[in-house]
């Protein structure tokens, strides 16, 4: 695979993501030889056109958000899944896209632009339980959708307790 297509972006700034967990297993070279050269050309420039909106490390996968031709932007999952790279996206290819490379290009490049979900999910158990409900209230106003998701996991904790008496 072509040496030039290495540009300089994240070298000798500190790699926060490096060496920690298997996700640092992802490199360029993985990237390359999991998808297409064209994709993988799409994806970097993608990524160096800014379209790579969030990009968030959760330990064991990577997600973001990136910004392709339509007006609302699609979601990637990156894992690694048999010594290799797996890569779903929302948009009509489904997997191994020009977002999936760049959101995973820009990883393998600068993990430490990406936010530190485990971190964030961590603090959570430091909060304050008021201030936490009154957040989560918050969020699940904010997007029904979770609000619905949020519906569904008390249902099943209800029946995995064997409460009969489910509202209806
Ligand atoms: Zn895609």
């Amino acid at each position: 695979m072509p040496d030039g297509r290495r540009r300089g972006a994240g070298d000798g700034q500190e790699r926060r993501g490096r060496g920690r967990g298997p996700l640092a297993a992802i490199s360029e070279a993985m990237v390359e030889d999991a998808m297409d050269e064209r994709t993988v050309e799409k994806g970097e420039a993608y990524l160096e056109g800014g379209n790579v909106l969030d990009a968030v490390d959760l330990g064991d996968a990577l997600w973001g958000r990136v910004q392709g031709r339509q007006s609302e932007p699609y979601g990637v999952t990156i894992r690694l899944s048999g010594g290799g790279l797996s890569a779903r996206c929302s948009c009509p290819m489904e997997a191994m896209c020009k977002h999936c490379a760049a959101l995973a290009l820009m990883w393998a490049r600068n993990p430490g632009s990406f936010v530190d979900g485990g971190a964030v999910l961590r603090s959570i158990e430091e909060m304050e339980r008021d201030e936490l409900v009154s957040r989560l209230k918050g969020f699940l106003r904010s997007d029904p959708s979770l609000l619905i998701g949020f519906r569904d996991a008390l249902q099943e904790a209800r029946e995995g307790q064997g409460s009969e008496t489910l509202a209806r």
